[in-house]
C-alpha cells in the first residue's frame, strides 16, 4: 500500500476541519449549554447530537470485533462511499475501478466527483480475477470497489481472489457487505488488522430492517477512518437515528429471527420459482434477493406491477439481459407472486 498521505488528496490531508460546539465541549457534566445557539425549549430535540456518536460506536464496536476508532458511521453506506471518493480522489486526475455488473451508486458518485469509473466486466459466474481489475488500474487508481455478496447478482465473490487484491493493490480495496448477514462466508472484518488498505462496508438497510433511518457503517484502519470524519458533515448522523440504532443495538437477537426465516423463505422462493414456466434460471445467492433469467423480463415485471408486486428489471445491466432481481418477502407476499407468476401462464 502507498503511505496514506500519498493516497489522499492533498487539500484533505491539508485540511482543517471545521470544529462544531459539541466538538470543543462534549462533557455531559455541565447543565448549561448557551454555546450552539440551540433553542433551550422542546428538549431533547432542541439539542445538537454527539458528531462522532460515541454512544452508539461504543455499542456497535464490541459487536462487531472493532474499535470505535476504525468504525465510521454516516447517513447510509452511500454517504461513506461519496466521502471515499471525496477525500482520495482528485478530480478529473484520479480514477477507480470496478466490477461490472454491480451496485450502481458507485458510478453515480464517480459522476458526481468527476471521477473516471472503470469497469470490469465479471465472468459468465459473475466472478473476477485480482489480474484483471490490476490490469485495468494505473498510477492514478486510487480505489477498487468490490461487492460481495454483490449486488444485482447475489453471489459471494471468490475470497482467494480479493485477498490477491487486497494484497496486489497499492490503493485503498472497498467491499461492501450490505449482504454479509445473509451470507455464510466470514467477513472480511475480522482481516481488518491484516489489510491496511481495506474498507469494508456495512447497513442497517437490509438484515437489520432499519433502511429508512439511513445509517450506515465503514470499517477500515482508524487513520482512514480519521479522514472521513475530517470531511463529513458535523451533524451526519441525527439524533434520531442514533436512538434508534442504540435501541437495535439492544436487541440484535431480532436480526438473527430475521435472517433465519428470511434464509428459510429464500429457500422455499428459489425452489418454488424454478417451477415456473416464465423461469429460465435462478443463479446462486447468498443475500435476500435473487437474480433469474426469466422468458421476457418486460412483459413480466409489467404483469406484475398490474398484479401490484413490484420487482426489479435489471435487464439493461451487463450480463443481465431478461433478468429480474426479486427480493425475499414474508411468506404470505412470496407467495402472492408464485401465485401471480402461476396464472401468467393461463394468458
Ligand atoms: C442496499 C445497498 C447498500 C445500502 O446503502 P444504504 O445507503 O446504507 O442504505 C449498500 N451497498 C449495496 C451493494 C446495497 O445493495
Amino acid at each position: 500500500m502507498k503511505p496514506l498521505q500519498e493516497l489522499t488528496r492533498p487539500n484533505i490531508w491539508a485540511l482543517k476541519p471545521y470544529s462544531s460546539a459539541r466538538d470543543e465541549y462534549s462533557g455531559a457534566e455541565a447543565s448549561i449549554f448557551l454555546d450552539a445557539n440551540e433553542n433551550p425549549y422542546n428538549t431533547p430535540n432542541n439539542r445538537y447530537p454527539d458528531p462522532l456518536q460515541k454512544e452508539l460506536k461504543n455499542l456497535i464496536a464490541p459487536v462487531k470485533k472493532v474499535l470505535p476508532s476504525q468504525l465510521f458511521l454516516g447517513n447510509g453506506s452511500d454517504e461513506a462511499i461519496d466521502l471515499m471518493y471525496r477525500a482520495f480522489c482528485r478530480p478529473g486526475v484520479d480514477n477507480v475501478v470496478a466490477i461490472d455488473p454491480t451496485y450502481g451508486m458507485y458510478q453515480v458518485c464517480a459522476e458526481v466527483n468527476d471521477v473516471e469509473y472503470r469497469k470490469v466486466q465479471l465472468d459468465e459466474n459473475f466472478q473476477f480475477t485480482a489480474d484483471s481489475l490490476l490490469a485495468a488500474s494505473d498510477e492514478h487508481t486510487k480505489l477498487i470497489f468490490l461487492c460481495s455478496p454483490n449486488n444485482p447478482t447475489g453471489n459471494n465473490l471468490c475470497r482467494e481472489e480479493i485477498i490477491a487484491l487486497l494484497q496486489g493493490f497499492e490503493g485503498l480495496v472497498i467491499i461492501d457487505e450490505a449482504y454479509a448477514d445473509f451470507s455464510d462466508a466470514p467477513s472480511f472484518l475480522l482481516d481488518l488488522e491484516k489489510y491496511p488498505n481495506m474498507v469494508v462496508l456495512q447497513t442497517f438497510s437490509k438484515a437489520w430492517g432499519c433502511a429508512a433511518i439511513r445509517l450506515g457503517m465503514a470499517f477500515a484502519h482508524a487513520d482512514i477512518i480519521g479522514i472521513l470524519n475530517k470531511i463529513k458533515y458535523p451533524y451526519n448522523v441525527n439524533r434520531l437515528t442514533q436512538q434508534e440504532a442504540v435501541r437495535m443495538m439492544e436487541q440484535h437477537y431480532r436480526v438473527k429471527e430475521w435472517v433465519g426465516s428470511l434464509l428459510e423463505e429464500r429457500t422455499r422462493l428459489v425452489r418454488e420459482f424454478k417451477k415456473l414456466p416464465c423461469c429460465q434460471h435462478v443463479y446462486p445467492t447468498d443475500a435476500n434477493f435473487f437474480l433469474t433469467r426469466v422468458t421476457d423480463a418486460k412483459k413480466i415485471y409489467d404483469y406484475l406491477v398490474s398484479q401490484g408486486i413490484i420487482v426489479r428489471n435489471r435487464s439493461n445491466i451487463t450480463l443481465c439481459k431478461d433478468c429480474l432481481r426479486i427480493t425475499i418477502g414474508t411468506r404470505p407476499e412470496n407467495d402472492a407472486l408464485l401465485d401471480a407468476l402461476k396464472k401468467l401462464k393461463l394468458q
